[in-house]
C-alpha cells in the first residue's frame, strides 16, 4: 500500500481510539481499490465484475511503455488511433468502416450528435429502451440535441408507421434499438431493417450487445439456445444498415468499448465530431481491443475467456466441483448476463457451502464473489477461472 494510504489508515485508527487495530482499518481501504476478484457468481458478463473477462494485454507487459498511438511508422507523420482496430473490426463484420470510442453509449450519443442535431429521430414506441438504470434513450436524444419522433404502439411497429411520420415531420435518420435487456412476446411486430430502407433515410441499429457473428461459429454447430435471438453485427449490416453501433465488453467479449461501424462517410461524419475527442478510448483499451479482434480474425473467438467459460460442458465443471473437495458438488444455472439474453440460462455446476458464506470470501486474500441459493451459499465454477482453482482449494477451507 502506498505510505499516504497507510497514513491514513493509522489515522482513522487513532481516531477511533483503536490504534492496536490499525491494520484492520489498512485493510478496509485496501478492499475498497480496484483488484482482481474470483466471479463465483455464474454470470459471465458481470458490470459490477468488469463486465467481460478480460485477456491480458495485447502488447504484453515490460515492453508496453509507448506505442505508435498516433503516429504512421511508415513515413513518421501524425497517424489515427483509430484506424487499425476499426479497421480490423470492420473487416471481421463487413463494414466500410469503425471507429472506437468509450463504451456503447457514447457511440450512441456520437451517432446522434454527429448526424441528427436539431433534427428529428424516429423510433419505435417498443425500443424505448432503458439499459443499466443509467441509459434511457428519450434521454440519451435529448441530451444529444436531437429530437424524438416514436412511432407504432409498445408491442406492434409496423414500416407504415415509420413512413407516415417521416411525410408528416421528415427526420434525420431511423434508429432501431435492440432490447437487450427485456423480452416481449405475444403478439409483436417490428419493422425490419430491410423493411426500413425503403423509407429513404440512413437507419442507424444500436445492437447493444455486439454479438459480431449470430451463427457463432466459435461455439460449434449448431449454435446453442441460449444465443438464438440475439442480432449479430454482420447480420444487421448485411440486413441493410447504415450504421450500427455496440458495446465492446458484452457479447464480444473485449475491453470496454464502444464500436461505431457501418457507411465510410458516416463513421467519418462521427470521427471528425468535436465530441469524438471526448470520447476516444487511450492505448490500453486499444491494446486490449487488438488482442480481441485478432482472435475474431484468426478464428479463435473462442479462445476468448467470455466464449471459454460459456462453452465449457457442464461435466467438465462437475470434474472441478468434485476435484476441490469443498462443500457440496450440486447442479446450478448459470447466465450470460450484462443485460444481454434475458431469461436464457447455462447448466452449470459448482459447489454449495450452508449458510451465508458471502461476506467471508469477499475478505479472502483474492476476494470471492458468491452468491445465496435458498439458505446455501454457492460458487458457481462456469465463471471461475481453472488456474483459480488451485486458490479456492486452499482458501476455502478457512471459512466454511
Ligand atoms: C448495453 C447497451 C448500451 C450501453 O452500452 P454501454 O457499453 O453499457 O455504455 C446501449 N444500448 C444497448 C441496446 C445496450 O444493450
Amino acid at each position: 500500500m502506498p505510505h499516504q494510504l497507510r497514513v491514513e489508515a493509522a489515522r482513522r485508527s487513532i481516531a477511533n481510539n483503536d490504534y492496536e487495530n490499525a491494520e484492520i482499518y489498512a485493510r478496509e481501504i485496501l478492499l475498497d481499490l480496484l483488484r482482481p476478484v474470483i466471479n463465483g457468481t455464474g454470470v459471465i458478463i458481470h458490470t459490477n465484475l468488469g463486465r467481460s473477462p478480460l485477456e491480458p494485454p495485447h502488447m504484453g507487459e515490460g515492453s508496453f511503455r509507448y506505442s505508435n498511438l498516433e503516429i504512421d511508422l511508415k513515413d513518421g507523420k501524425r497517424g489515427s488511433r483509430n484506424k487499425r482496430v476499426g479497421t480490423m473490426l470492420a473487416k471481421y463484420i463487413g463494414a466500410e468502416s469503425a471507429i472506437v470510442v468509450n463504451n456503447g453509449a457514447a457511440a450512441v450519443f456520437l451517432v446522434l450528435a454527429a448526424h441528427a442535431v436539431g433534427q428529428n429521430v424516429i423510433i419505435s414506441r417498443g425500443e424505448l429502451v432503458e439499459i443499466g438504470g443509467g441509459f434511457r434513450i428519450p434521454e440519451v436524444l435529448a441530451s444529444a440535441g436531437a429530437t424524438l419522433i416514436e412511432v407504432g404502439t409498445t408491442n406492434k411497429t409496423r414500416l407504415s408507421d415509420y413512413k407516415q411520420a417521416v411525410e408528416a415531420f421528415g427526420a434525420a435518420l431511423i434508429l432501431k434499438v435492440h432490447s437487450s435487456n427485456y423480452k416481449m412476446t405475444g403478439f409483436v411486430e417490428c419493422a425490419s431493417v430491410s423493411a426500413l430502407k425503403e423509407v429513404g433515410l440512413p437507419v442507424v441499429v444500436d445492437i447493444g450487445s455486439g454479438l459480431l457473428d449470430e451463427r457463432a461459429p466459435w461455439l460449434g454447430w449448431p449454435k446453442p439456445a441460449w444465443l438464438k435471438d440475439e442480432p449479430g453485427a454482420m447480420q444487421t449490416l448485411s440486413a441493410g444498415a447504415d450504421l450500427i453501433t455496440f458495446s465492446g465488453d458484452k457479447l464480444m467479449g473485449g475491453p470496454q468499448a464502444g464500436v461505431i461501424a457501418g457507411k465510410k462517410e458516416l463513421v467519418d461524419g462521427c470521427a471528425k465530431h468535436p465530441l469524438y475527442r471526448a470520447l476516444r478510448p487511450g492505448n490500453l483499451i486499444l491494446d486490449a481491443l487488438t488482442g480481441t479482434a485478432f482472435a475474431y480474425l484468426d478464428n479463435r473467438a473462442g479462445d476468448l475467456p467470455l466464449w471459454r467459460m460459456a462453452k465449457i460442458p457442464v461435466e467438465e465443471l462437475k470434474r472441478r466441483a468434485h476435484v476441490l473437495g469443498i462443500g457440496q458438488p450440486t447442479p446450478l444455472s448459470a447466465a450470460i448476463g450484462g443485460g444481454s439474453l434475458p431469461g436464457q440460462v447455462i447448466d452449470s455446476f459448482g459447489i454449495a457451502i450452508p449458510g451465508d458464506a458471502t461476506q467471508k470470501l469477499r475478505e479472502l486474500e483474492i476476494p470471492v464473489i458468491a452468491r445465496m441459493e435458498g439458505p446455501d451459499t454457492v460458487i458457481d465454477l462456469r465463471t471461475v477461472d481453472p488456474n483459480d482453482d488451485a486458490y479456492l482449494k486452499s482458501a476455502l477451507p478457512n471459512i466454511t
